[in-house]
C-alpha cells in the first residue's frame, strides 16, 4: 500500500483536529500499514467488525464507533470504546450508562446530528437536539461524558451544499456549548469530513476527520 493519502490528508490537516482512520473491511496487513506509519485512531462502523478488529490488532489502538449502534449490541462495545460517535437517542444513553457502570468506565459519546438530505441516515434532527440534551441532563447519567457532535454531510457533488452541512453541524456544536456545556472542557468535538469532504470539513471547523478510502487507496 502507498501513503500518499495518509501524507496528503495529514499535510491538510490543522493542529485542532485529529485524523480517525476507518478501516470498514480493509485488510489488517493495511491497517497495520497505517498502525506502523503512528496512526492510533481506528473506526468501525459496525460492532462486529470493531470487535473482530480489536482482537487482531495492536492494544495501543483507540477504538472508535462511527456507525449506527442498536441498544442489544452496546454490552459488547463498552468495556474497550474509545468513543462512540453515534449517540442518537436517550434509550441509548440509558444502556451505555448501564453497561458503563458494570464495567466501572466513563464512555465518551458524541452526539449524532442529522443535517444530511438523505433520509436514511442516522442521528438527531437539529430541532431534536434541545429536547434531547435536557432530557439527557436530567437522568443525571454519571458514566457517560459527551464530548461533542458528529454528523455527516449530504452525499452530493455541490460543494456549497456540503459547507451548508457542515455549518449547521458546527452551529449546532455551539449552541450546545453556549446553552449547556459552557465549563465544560470536555465538551469540545466536532466530529465531521470524510474522504470526500474533509478539506471542507476542516475550513468549518472539524476537530476529528473521519477517513477511510482515502487512505487505503
Ligand atoms: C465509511 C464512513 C466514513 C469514511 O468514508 P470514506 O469515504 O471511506 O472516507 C466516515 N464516516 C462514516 C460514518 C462512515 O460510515
Amino acid at each position: 500500500m502507498n501513503l500518499n493519502g495518509l501524507k496528503q490528508v495529514k499535510s491538510l490537516l490543522p493542529e485542532h483536529c485529529q485524523l480517525i482512520v476507518v478501516s470498514k473491511t480493509r485488510p489488517l496487513n493495511q491497517i497495520m500499514d497505517l498502525y506502523n506509519a503512528g496512526e492510533r485512531n481506528f473506526a468501525e462502523n459496525r460492532v462486529q467488525n470493531l470487535i473482530e478488529r480489536k482482537e487482531n490488532l495492536p492494544e495501543d489502538i483507540r477504538w472508535h464507533l462511527i456507525g449506527h449502534l442498536q441498544t442489544n449490541k452496546v454490552k459488547y462495545v463498552v468495556p474497550f470504546v474509545h468513543l462512540i460517535h453515534s449517540l442518537d437517542s436517550i434509550k441509548l444513553a440509558e444502556e451505555i450508562e448501564k453497561q458503563s457502570i458494570k464495567n466501572g468506565r466513563v464512555v465518551n459519546c458524541l452526539i449524532q446530528v442529522h443535517v444530511a438530505a438523505e433520509e436514511t441516515k442516522f442521528g438527531l434532527g437539529v430541532d431534536e437536539i434541545d429536547q434531547f440534551i435536557e432530557e439527557f441532563l436530567l437522568k443525571k447519567l454519571t458514566h457517560i461524558q459527551l464530548c461533542g457532535v458528529m454528523g455527516m454531510a449530504t452525499n452530493t457533488r455541490n460543494t456549497e451544499h456540503i459547507r451548508n452541512d457542515f455549518r449547521k453541524i458546527y452551529q449546532t456544536f455551539l449552541h450546545l456549548k453556549n446553552n449547556y456545556f459552557k465549563h465544560n472542557d470536555l465538551f469540545s468535538s466536532i466530529s465531521m469530513g470524510m474522504s470526500s469532504d474533509y478539506k471542507i470539513a476542516i475550513e468549518e471547523g472539524s476537530t476529528m476527520v473521519r477517513i477511510g478510502s482515502l487512505l487505503f487507496e
